[in-house]
């Protein structure tokens, strides 16, 4: 049995850019993914590139997001150009009720290129919006959307280029550790490795890594077609934005429904609804697409990114909830160095598991 230096249990946008990165080092690299295409939650979402205000009151995660923005633009500005277009730049406006403004009025502030903005300079940039008084409004003129699905596709090809060995179809159901590496036991035999690191998404907490506090966290989304592209992002407690190839993108909802990966009547219409408020001229469109996907959330509200806690040779990378397109890459250039060369302090330590979840523990 041929042993590779690492196994990545899960090919969504995690683990192929952590298997491009791994294999730049001159390592041998083999993806297991169990679907019949690369990705689950990375093909359903939105892809909202920028770091979500929600995160403001965590500076670590916040500060770690917007390197993540970095690095993705340096992914786009290196793979569009062989790959085909999977981005677009528009200005992001975001509805703030005032409380939340003044309670971050200070970082909000010093926040890079962003500014407030009045009702009038809105109402001609995006004339179709309908935006209530109450609310306080923050340009930034440097959104970016991603098309996840075409943004994977362009990862894995470059995989390939660089000799990752990647199996569809192929589940791990197993993961043992012994003094000599790693097993995989799947349906099409068994795989062998030095290191595993479980790249599995929702499902990294599961049966192959028990206690991990890694849970699906359902989102739903409709695209709706439109005549015209919508100008800019606009996001609220729910968000409109451009699709890439067209249409409006009105997301997303955030619910515990276990691993049911369905659209339900109620998300839905509660989708619908904010369209037509936000933007009245929507009520007409039609639904081009329904989508629902399971981001991977944690129980510690950050990603998770290291050693698990107990095992010596599987580490995880999962748990990037709805910032997973925008963080990948940091993911995958921190992780690759902590383990070829154990540089670890690119990763904050409460991403750490076996830090953040023994009491002691070291990475
Ligand atoms: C509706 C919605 C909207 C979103 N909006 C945004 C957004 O605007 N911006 C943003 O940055 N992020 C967004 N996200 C989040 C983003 O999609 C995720 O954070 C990211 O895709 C997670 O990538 P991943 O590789 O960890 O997981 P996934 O893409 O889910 O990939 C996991 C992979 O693991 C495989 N797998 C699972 N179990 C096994 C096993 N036992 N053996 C082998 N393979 C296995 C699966 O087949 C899958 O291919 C959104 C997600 C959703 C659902």
């Amino acid at each position: 049995m041929r042993t590779h230096d690492y196994l990545l249990v899960g090919g969504g946008i995690v683990g192929a850019c952590l298997a491009e990165e791994l294999a730049r080092t001159g390592a041998s690299v083999l993806v297991l993914d169990a679907g019949p295409a690369p990705g689950h939650a990375t093909r359903q979402a939105a892809g909202v590139a920028v770091p979500s205000l929600r995160y403001l009151g965590r500076p670590a995660l916040y500060d770690w997001l917007c390197a993540g923005r970095d690095r993705l633009e340096h992914d786009i500005a290196r793979l569009e150009p062989g790959h085909g277009a999977f981005s677009v730049a528009r200005p992001i406006v975001r509805a703030l009720k005032p409380a939340d403004a003044d309670a971050h009025a200070e970082r909000l502030d010093r926040l890079p290129a962003t500014r407030w903005a009045a009702l009038p300079e809105l109402a001609s940039l995006a004339p179709g919006l309908k935006l209530p008084e109450e609310r306080r409004y923050l340009l930034d003129p440097r959104g970016l959307m991603i098309d996840g699905g075409r943004y994977l596709e362009a990862v894995h090809r470059s995989c390939l280029s660089a000799g990752v060995d990647w199996r569809q179809d192929t589940e791990v159901r197993d993961l043992t550790e012994s003094p000599e590496g790693v097993t995989a036991g799947t349906p099409r035999g068994t795989f062998a490795a030095d290191r595993a690191v479980l790249t599995a998404g929702a499902w990294a907490g599961g049966r192959l890594a028990p206690g991990l506090p890694v849970r699906p966290l359902r989102g739903q989304l409709v695209v709706l077609d439109t005549p015209a592209e919508l100008p800019l992002i606009f996001s609220s407690a729910l968000y409109l934005a451009p699709g890439i190839g067209g249409g409006v993108i009105v997301g997303a909802t955030e619910e515990d429904a276990g691993f049911d990966e369905r659209c339900t009547a109620g998300g839905i219409a509660g989708l619908l609804r904010f369209a037509a408020s936000a933007a009245p001229a929507l009520a007409s469109a039609a639904p081009r697409e329904l989508r629902a996907g399971l981001r991977p959330a944690t129980t510690t509200g950050t990603p998770l990114i290291g050693r698990i806690p107990g095992r010596d040779r599987t580490y995880v990378a999962a748990g990037h909830a709805g910032h997973g397109l925008l963080s990948a890459r940091l993911t995958a250039e921190g992780l690759a160095g902590a383990l070829t060369a154990d540089r670890w302090d690119p990763i904050p330590e409460e991403f750490c598991p076996s830090v953040t979840l023994t009491a002691g523990g070291t990475r």
